[in-house]
């Protein structure tokens, strides 16, 4: 039992760390752009229009990125069951056989594997051989629209908040505000994806900030050599 709630814990800890990626990348991205385009002399109402035209961009590429990947993979899942259900109509012995030779490798003796694949051919064949043989389950099984909408919506969280920062901001400090909310958005989610995943609280904030860092003074850097109102 222990051991199927330490697997739970695993999926939840995945499942946490795709959502805090793609807000950081909502993060990052979109406060790179603003912090570029302000640096380049853009005015506060170019700023937001930037910020928000971006996430809808990114979010929707995004999503889109993410469906075409899942539904490739489930297209191979579902050929694989294909192919898998046609060897067990042509070749139930030879499927029998492949199934015990599999436990056989994981360690049960030749009686006993012979048995557990006798028993699951005769309780669900293709469960059995999706399972053990092609490594899919449930849990896995691909869903496409969930993903694309799962990782959109991290992305536009992520993006809120230096698009909000900088829509509360007076015009003459959006760069400064949008840097602040930036940082501190990075290592709030930095230490709580380590927290959730059981490392360094510390090291984790620290890590996602200075990469973030580093890509916001990358594009502040690139909007200086644009700007125009000098
Ligand atoms: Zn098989």
């Amino acid at each position: 039992m222990s051991n199927a709630s330490d697997i739970h814990r695993s999926h939840r800890v995945g499942w946490l760390r795709a959502a805090v990626l793609g807000a950081n990348d909502g993060i990052v991205s979109i406060a790179g752009l603003m912090v570029g385009v302000t640096a380049a002399g853009a005015d506060h109402r170019t700023v937001l229009v930037t910020g928000v035209a971006g996430t809808v961009a990114a979010a929707m590429s995004m999503a889109a990125g993410e469906y075409v990947s899942v539904q490739s993979q489930a297209d191979t899942e579902r050929a694989d069951l294909a192919t898998e259900r046609r060897q067990l109509r042509e070749a139930p012995h030879r499927e029998l056989e492949e199934l015990a030779g599999i436990y056989r490798r994981r360690g049960l003796d030749p009686a006993l594997a012979g048995q557990v694949a006798a028993q699951l051919t005769a309780h669900d064949a293709l469960a059995a051989h999706a399972r053990d043989e092609l490594g899919l389950s449930e849990t896995l099984r691909a869903r496409p629209l969930q993903a694309a909408l799962a990782s959109a919506a991290a992305f536009l969280v992520g993006a809120a908040l230096p698009i909000v920062a900088a829509l509360l901001s007076p015009p003459a400090r959006v760069e400064a505000l949008v840097w602040a909310s930036t940082v501190i958005g990075l290592l709030l989610s930095g230490a709580l994806a380590a927290h959730a995943g059981g490392a360094p609280v510390l090291r984790g904030a620290l890590r996602v900030g200075f990469w973030g860092v580093l890509a916001m003074a990358a594009a502040s850097l690139i909007g200086r050599l644009f700007d125009v109102s000098v």
